[in-house]
């Protein structure tokens, strides 16, 4: 009998994971074909680096094609641009491919609507993609040469506060490194409610810890805002407060791709997936969705929009979920495995440059049974561990390593 066809969209943290774990756990007795719009994997938590220097686009990326080859599983670098569930095919810029099983990582794309004067034309840089850091670093340069104040933070409607904070800490510490730091006044601006919510409902003791911070850096915060638009040079909020500036990086709301959006029978308003905590779509048994592209359901009501971060440890745990539900599948089995997102554990670290905050809690949402901060330089020591350890990781194909 010929091998079960599955087919991935997506080659980040979750089309690699679930590509790699599926064929692993069917022992390669499977047919996977992974189609990704990038021919690179991109380690995103290092973008926050490369503005200032400190990575080239070649230290947070690999290619895709050879650690797919040597894992037995076929690369196509091509977009995907329409899914025909019914059919169990996926139409895309390389040709049309039919599947037994489908999996949906295709992650977020940025939405710049949202605030006039955002985007890559517009008047604040961001850090959400590779070539959107590459911009930003263009930016930082000019900025050198003819300092003045500096705003970082994220809109309303964004998820990603962990990169804004990180951003933040490590423009002070560059500031700093360049003798600006007194000449230069750092703000963050922020929709959530208070310092350190993060998008995941704040931790104990967040809140004051993330103030100490700001307070030893000389930043001033703007939280439980909304920005109206940026002018050149002017950032202005929703209550008409206006903050002039030499240099802004806002982080602003991710979307589902279009390929999703356009399939309303899957794809809720903003294009990501509807899924049950098996990571199987709730329209198709066969039809899977993980990490960011993936539906979660924001608990919360805050006076302006914060999203949930999607992070990597999620995104790869609901890619290990779903590979096991595939296996078991095509051995005839019921999906098994269960696991929601918001009772997975949360585990990030957070850089400072030359600092940081680890991140731990047993749960990513509340209500939780424990959650901590630990501040220090260790963090920093972490997060240049583990982006070395990751990148190995993944380019090996090493995806059941924890
Ligand atoms: C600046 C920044 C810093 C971050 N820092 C951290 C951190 O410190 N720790 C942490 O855990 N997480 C961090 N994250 C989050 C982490 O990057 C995400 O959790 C992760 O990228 C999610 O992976 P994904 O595979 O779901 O989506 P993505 O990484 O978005 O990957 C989606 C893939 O799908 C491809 N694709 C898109 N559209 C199509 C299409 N139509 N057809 C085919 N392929 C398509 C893309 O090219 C891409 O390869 C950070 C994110 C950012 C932006």
């Amino acid at each position: 009998m010929p091998s079960k066809k599955v087919l991935v969209l997506g080659g980040n943290f979750g089309g690699l994971t679930a590509a790699l774990a599926v064929n692993h756990e069917l022992h390669g007795d499977v047919d996977v074909t992974v189609v990704s719009a990038s021919d690179r994997f991109v380690f995103n938590p290092s973008l926050i680096w490369l503005p200032f220097g400190k990575r080239s686009p070649d230290d947070v990326t690999f290619p895709l094609e050879p650690t797919f080859d040597a894992h037995g599983i076929n690369f196509v670098h091509a977009e995907a641009t329409r899914l025909d569930l019914a059919a169990q095919a996926v139409e895309t810029t390389a040709g049309r491919y039919t599947y037994d099983y489908l999996v949906i990582a295709t992650g977020y794309r940025n939405n710049f609507d949202v605030v006039p004067g955002l985007g890559p034309d517009g008047n604040a840089y961001t850090i959400t993609s590779l070539e959107d850091a590459i911009h930003a670093g263009e930016g930082w340069k000019r900025f050198l040469k003819d300092p003045g104040d500096v705003i970082v933070g994220a809109t309303q409607g964004a998820s990603c506060f962990g990169a804004a904070y990180e951003y933040l800490f490590n423009v002070s510490h560059q500031l700093r490194k360049a003798g600006l730091k007194k000449r230069v006044t750092l703000t963050y601006v922020s929709p959530e409610p208070e310092l350190g919510h993060l998008g995941i409902g704040g931790l104990p003791h967040g809140e004051g810890l993330l103030g100490m911070f700001l307070k030893k850096e000389h930043i001033t915060a703007v939280v439980d805002t909304a920005v109206d638009h940026v002018d050149e040079g002017r950032l202005v909020l929703a209550d008409g407060t206006k903050h002039e500036f030499s240099y802004a990086m806002m982080i602003p709301p991710f979307l589902g791709q279009d390929v999703v959006r356009r399939a309303p029978e899957i794809a809720d308003e903003k294009g990501y997936v509807r899924v049950r905590d098996t990571y199987q779509t709730e329209a198709y048994d066969n039809v899977y969705a993980v990490g960011i592209a993936a539906a979660v359901t924001v608990p919360w009501q805050t006076a302006n929009p914060v999203g949930i971060p999607k992070t990597g440890f999620p995104t790869e745990a609901m890619a290990h979920v779903a590979a096991r539900n595939i296996a078991a599948q095509i051995r005839g089995e019921a999906p098994g495995q269960h696991k929601d997102f918001a009772d997975m554990q949360a585990v990030c670290v957070m850089d400072a440059g030359n600092n940081g905050v680890i991140i731990l809690a047993d749960k990513m949402l509340p209500p939780r049974k424990h959650g901590v901060l630990i501040p220090g330089p260790q963090a920093h020591l972490m997060k240049l561990a583990f982006e070395k350890y990751f990148l190995w990781k993944a380019r090996n194909g090493y995806v059941n390593l924890p």
